[in-house]
């Protein structure tokens, strides 16, 4: 071999090593998923009795800063002045 051409090699060789070490960083995003409901509690709106789709372990240790409404009809499930209303 040329050592023009084993010059050319190395090049390449380098170049390839670049666009792998571009490849290997770290793209992969980790998205915790959690069964929501397995095991949980529903808590069912006390005004209109719909599934709130909030659950009571959800909430046990949330600390309200803003009341939380029911998505169906809008009354206070979890208040933020006076806690847990159900
Ligand atoms: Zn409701």
């Amino acid at each position: 071999m040329k050592k023009e051409n084993f010059d050319e090699l190395i090049k390449s060789i380098k170049e390839g090593g670049k666009i792998m070490r571009g490849e290997i960083k770290p793209s992969r995003k980790w998205t915790k998923q959690f069964p929501k409901r397995l095991g949980q509690t529903p808590i069912v709106c006390p005004s209109c009795g719909n599934d709130t789709g909030f659950t009571q372990e959800e909430f046990m240790h949330y600390v309200a800063t803003t009341d939380v409404l029911c998505p169906h009809c809008g009354c206070v499930i979890l208040s933020a002045n006076n806690g847990i209303t159900w």
